[in-house]
Formats: C-alpha cells, structure tokens, sequence
C-alpha cells in the first residue's frame, strides 16, 4: 500500500528521549514515509536525540532553545536550505519552573508566568511565523496540549493558563493560514509518565485517576498520540483545521463515573 507520509518532510521539535511524545509522533511519520528533522535542547539533551533522530535515518539534528529568537532562525535556514519546502511540524514543548507546579495557582510569579507563557505558548507561533515561508503547497502545524486548559487539574497551575492560551493561538493561527491550505491543530493528551510530566507534582495519582475514571480504563501510549499525529499531519486531516482533539482514553466526556451495581 501507498505510504501516507512519502514525499513529505517534517520538523519535530521537543524529543527529550523514547519517552517523549514527539518522539511517539516523528516514529508514526517515519513509518509512513516522512523524512523528519529534529531539534533538541541543549547539550545534554543532544546525547539522547541524536542517536534516536539517527535510528530513523534523520540527517537535519539542530539544536534548538526557543527562548532564544535567533537559534529558531537558524533552524528553519538549515531546513530552506537542505530541503527548500516543509510539509510539517510537531511542537512538543513546554516549560515552568516545577516550584509552581505544586500548591496553588494564586502563588503564581510574575518571572515564571512570563515563563510558562513564552516557552510553552508563543514558541509555537515564532515557529509557524517562519515554517509559513517554508509552506508553500500548504502544511500542518500541531501542537500538544492537556485537559489543564480546560478544567482545573490540581498543581498544573500556571501551565493550564498557558496551556489555554496555546489553544486559543492554535483557533487564531488555523483561521490566519487556512488560505494557505496551512492547518494548525492541537492534540490534548491524556497523561503519560514522560520527562516533562515528572515534574508535575502528584503525576502518579493523576496517572492511576485517569485510569480508573476514563471510559477505556487505562492510559494512553506515546504509539497512540503518535497515530494520532500521523491522521492530523498526513492528508488524511485535510478537512481538519483549528483542531484541539482528544486522545485521552475518553477521560474529557466523563462529568461524574458511575459506580452503581445497576449499571443497566
Ligand atoms: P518531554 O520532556 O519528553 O518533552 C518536553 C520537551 O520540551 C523536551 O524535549 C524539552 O527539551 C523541550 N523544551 C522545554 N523548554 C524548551 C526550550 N526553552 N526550548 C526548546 N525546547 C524546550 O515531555 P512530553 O510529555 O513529551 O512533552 C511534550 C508536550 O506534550 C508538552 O507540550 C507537554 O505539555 C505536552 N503534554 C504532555 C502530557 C503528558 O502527560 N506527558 C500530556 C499532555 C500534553
């Protein structure tokens, strides 16, 4: 069968290692075809991407901090130079000082909401300003995100603000870039033990509610968010745009379990 990604090249931005769901995503891309590009954060994160980027044949591995305007600059050069067009990318990025990732939303600073909000939210627009160029038959720009936005999930904090504002910029950028046959869409994922998540506080409950509450009864897999991000960046999501989609076993549509013996 004719492979979903052939032709296509993508930037995964946010692999930290096996776990890390950009990598889950870059995995179900490359099975299908893509050619896919990665950053990585700093020196200590480039022993852990660069033989991972390498296993799937990737020969653009460019260090990347968002906080820093020009080395996004200079990843997106690398790529019109090597490739000269993008069809994709995946945002996997977010960051908050893991002090406020405890107690209360109300204690939140100043220094740190700045923080949060430019890593975790307008990262992802500096990014799309310079993948737009890129872009030039159209694209798909996705982005991750967690229930945190929506409802209030104990010591997110500050990052479901955020969070919120990252899916209100992926409605924003989807309605600037639709004539540009570009779509900008979100997966809101269920909790996974990954680097990021072990600085949440609590992440083991939350792990084991999730699993006891969702309609599946279980977790989801970085395979799983990774097929998932394969549907929204490949053709098959062409009539998708704006997008925050779920892939958290269910857990969003549950208001109250049911733990009745008459179930029937
Ligand atoms: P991860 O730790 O594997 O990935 C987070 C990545 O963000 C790392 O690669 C890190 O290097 C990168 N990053 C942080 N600050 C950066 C900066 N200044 N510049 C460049 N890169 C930076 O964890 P993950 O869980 O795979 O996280 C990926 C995304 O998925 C995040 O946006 C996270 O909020 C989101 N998400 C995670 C879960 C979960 O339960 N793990 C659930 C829903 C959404």
């Amino acid at each position: 069968a004719a492979q979903l990604m052939a032709g296509k090249k993508g930037l995964v931005m946010g692999v930290a290692n096996e776990r890390s769901i950009a990598w889950g995503i870059a995995k179900a891309c490359h099975d299908q075809g893509a050619e896919v590009a990665f950053t990585f954060q700093g020196e200590a994160l480039e022993k852990r991407v660069r033989p991972l980027a390498g296993s799937i044949g990737a020969k653009i591995i460019e260090p990347c901090d968002v906080t820093n305007p020009a080395s996004i600059d200079a990843v997106f050069a690398k790529l019109e130079k090597e490739w000269g067009k993008l069809d994709f990318v995946v945002h996997a990025i977010a960051f908050s000082n893991k002090d406020e990732l405890r107690g209360r939303y109300l204690d939140t600073t100043s220094d740190n909401f700045n923080l949060t909000m430019n890593v975790s939210v307008y990262s992802f627009t500096a990014v799309s300003q310079r993948a737009v160029p890129l872009m030039k038959e159209g694209g798909s720009l996705l982005t991750l995100t967690y229930y945190g936005a929506e409802r209030v999930i104990p010591h997110y904090n500050v990052m479901g603000v955020a969070k919120a504002a990252l899916e209100a910029s992926v409605r924003y950028l989807a309605a600037d870039l639709g004539e540009q046959k570009i779509r900008v869409n979100a997966i809101s994922a269920g909790p996974i033990k990954t680097l990021a998540f072990a600085g949440i506080n609590d992440g083991r409950y939350i792990l084991k509610w999730n699993e006891l509450n969702s309609p599946l009864k279980r977790n989801v897999t970085t395979e799983e968010v990774g097929n998932a991000g394969l549907y929204l960046l490949s053709d098959l999501g062409t009539g998708v745009t704006g997008e925050v989609m779920h892939v958290d076993a269910g857990y969003h549509v549950v208001g109250m379990i049911n733990t009745s013996s008459a179930k029937q």
